[in-house]
């Protein structure tokens, strides 16, 4: 909104029908763009926009070319989007600034962070010649909430100067915590390893599988209240909707309780326990998923389940 009310007020911010995202909430491009006084001429349609869908629209009123990372949902099928580095030509050609909301907001390439997915990432992007790029400080990056905007010194100088700055700038507090997370995120590497999200991402199989084993192992002696233990085979999911369609392959474990004791009533046990654990249900059994347990947790979960599971009261 303040990147809009800085570089386009009273003027157009050129987007594709099919970017026009709503992320939860309040948060519908369209009302963001009304927020930040712009016009919003919205081009292509919603499966498929061409570059020409872009330069047809521009005339005297334009102002910015928005590319914004649909980030909950994608598109599948007969879809055509433009790549930023054809968007950044035609911001060139014609001297409009090319912003980049790439929402969730990783600082560099997912490969080099080990994170195994494809996602946008901000180094990315300004290196194929966006102006601005727009990102969230939680999400992925794992920091606090606050919007991020990157990008050539003259605009970030001109959104810095903007009357509205003063309504949403972010207190002291929030940025020793954001300072701390970038200090983590300086070299892919160490961010790779630091993270909790890439840390959960990045284990392999083979020692989730390992991990389950023991785990196994420990809870076979109190399994009374459960038919049966099995280690399997699943697909875990990114959180909060932000990596739709993607999963990644991992091992659980499914709890069967013996009749009279049911799914619910044993997911509902482990979840009163203290810590809780929420597991999910599937076919019968309580499914405890290892890739969203970190190591140091193995023991704690040990004993949580075998506490309940030995717990007599069905
Ligand atoms: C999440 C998201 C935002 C908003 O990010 P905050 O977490 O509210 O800072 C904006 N744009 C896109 C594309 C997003 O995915």
């Amino acid at each position: 909104m303040i990147t809009l009310a800085a570089l386009a007020t009273d003027r157009h911010v050129i987007v594709s029908h099919g970017e026009l995202i709503e992320i939860g909430g309040s948060f519908r491009l369209p009302d963001v763009i009304a927020a930040g006084g712009a016009g919003m001429r919205a081009v292509g349609t919603t499966n498929r926009t061409r570059i020409a869908d872009y330069e047809n629209a521009i005339d005297d009123w334009s102002a910015v070319l928005l590319k914004v990372h649909p980030s909950n949902y994608h598109v599948a099928g007969f879809a055509e989007s433009v790549p930023l580095p054809e968007l950044v030509a035609l911001g060139t050609k014609h001297d409009l600034p090319v912003v980049h909301d790439i929402g969730s907001g990783l600082l560099f390439p997912a490969e080099q962070l080990g994170f195994p997915a494809s996602e946008p990432d901000a180094q990315t992007s300004i290196g194929a010649g966006a102006d601005l790029v727009l990102f969230s400080g939680d999400k992925l990056l794992g920091g606090p909430q606050a919007g991020i905007i990157v990008g050539r010194a003259e605009l970030i100088d001109r959104i810095e100067k903007h009357p509205l700055m003063r309504a949403v700038r972010v207190d002291k507090l929030l940025l020793a915590a954001l300072s701390v997370t970038l200090q983590t995120n300086r070299d892919p590497v160490a961010a790779g390893r630091s993270l909790p999200i890439l840390q959960l991402a990045r284990t392999s199989v083979e020692s989730l599988r390992q991990r389950a084993g023991l785990l196994v192992k420990r809870w076979a002696t109190c399994s009374s209240s459960v038919e049966s233990i099995n280690i399997v085979e699943t697909e875990a999911l990114y959180g909060g909707g932000t990596l739709p369609g993607r999963t990644l392959p991992s091992i659980a474990i499914d709890l069967t309780p013996s009749p009279p004791l049911t799914d619910d009533a044993l997911a509902r046990r482990l979840r009163l326990a203290e810590p809780g654990i929420w597991a999910q249900i599937h076919q019968g059994a309580v499914r405890i998923d290892l890739r969203t347990v970190f190591p140091d947790e193995d023991d704690t979960l040990g004993a949580i389940v075998e506490q309940v599971l030995s717990a007599r009261n069905t």
